[in-house]
């Protein structure tokens, strides 16, 4: 049974699934690190773990479902319940002005509205009321397909790129409420100094702090865009502590939630629009039946992305 009906009976993109290797790729350095690193988060949780919740933060819209999903899904499997947060609102100007273009240049053919073509008359400039409401429709399609336990809305409007250290701190006090609300919880966040894109630095940066003051313990990181920076599959996972390796039933999950993101459903307010924003990389999250979790580096520098 799928909550999420495909938008079409071929295959939903056009490269479909490569046959990728399963191994686990853990590097020298990364071995090194997972045995001083590993712990309840990363093994088996202990019966007194099971009944903390693991709390994951996806910056925006789609996010989960490229780094997170896999792990969100283990996590559920140890018999963890699993929180999702959305930390932005994800407003997107230029995401408007696609859906509005007519016929399709973005994705051509793979573009499953119908005709390749969408003239949405959407409004183009902040905060791009319709974009965030379609994406956040897509986000609660993706959580729903990964069976999280609670979907948590910080509703922040994305400004990391304008008032970076104001957001840090916005983000700051919506984690501390949910540490103090859950005690002995664990917190997953977006390796934002490898993902080097403000909103998911300032999400790390939030963790950073947090964890200099003891307020958050057990922390670990996905790198989100290992797929942007490692076209070679090979090559990700560098430097991590710990490379999951999804079972196929779980990848099937994972693959459910990134087709919420390709799901022309207007009925439901699904437009494809995660696809419409970055399509290869859910193309390769889609192939790549693995993620990349990180410990926070010791000369970590909070700062906006480079
Ligand atoms: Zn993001
Ligand atoms: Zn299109």
């Amino acid at each position: 049974m799928s909550a999420l009906p495909q938008p079409q009976s071929r295959s939903p993109f056009r490269s479909g699934p490569a046959a990728l290797s399963r191994r686990s790729v853990l590097t020298t350095a990364g071995l090194v690190a997972a045995g001083v690193a590993l712990d309840s988060a990363l093994a088996a949780p202990s019966a007194s773990a099971a009944t903390t919740p693991a709390i994951f933060y996806s910056p925006h819209q789609d996010d989960e479902a490229i780094g997170l999903a896999g792990s969100i899904l283990e996590h559920k499997a140890a018999g963890r319940p699993v929180y999702l947060v959305l930390v932005s609102r994800g407003e997107n100007g230029d995401l408007a002005a696609i859906m509005n273009q007519g016929a399709c240049r973005t994705l051509g053919d793979r573009c499953s509205a119908p005709g390749h073509t969408h003239d949405l008359g959407w409004q183009e400039t902040w905060p791009t009321p319709e974009v965030v409401s379609g994406r956040t429709a897509e986000f609660k399609a993706s959580a729903k397909a990964l069976g999280v336990d609670k979907v948590i809305n910080f509703d922040l409007s994305d400004e990391a790129f304008g008032d970076y250290d104001g957001f840090v701190k916005k983000v700051m006090a919506k984690v501390r409420a949910l540490a103090q609300q859950y005690p002995g919880a664990s917190h997953k966040f977006a390796a934002g100094w490898l993902d080097k894109t403000a909103t998911h630095k300032a999400c790390s940066d939030a963790a950073y702090w947090l964890m200099k003051n003891g307020e958050l313990t057990d922390v670990r990181f996905n790198h989100i865009y290992a797929y942007q920076q490692f076209p070679n599959p090979a090559d990700r996972g560098r430097g991590a502590a710990y490379v999951l390796d999804i079972p196929a039933a779980q990848m099937a999950k994972k693959r459910a939630a990134i087709l919420a993101y390709n799901t022309w459903d207007p009925s439901r307010n699904l437009y494809t629009l995660g696809y419409h924003s970055v399509p290869t990389w859910l193309e390769q999250a889609y192939a790549d039946p693995r993620e990349f979790v990180y410990t926070l580096p010791s000369g970590y520098k909070p700062g906006p992305a480079a």
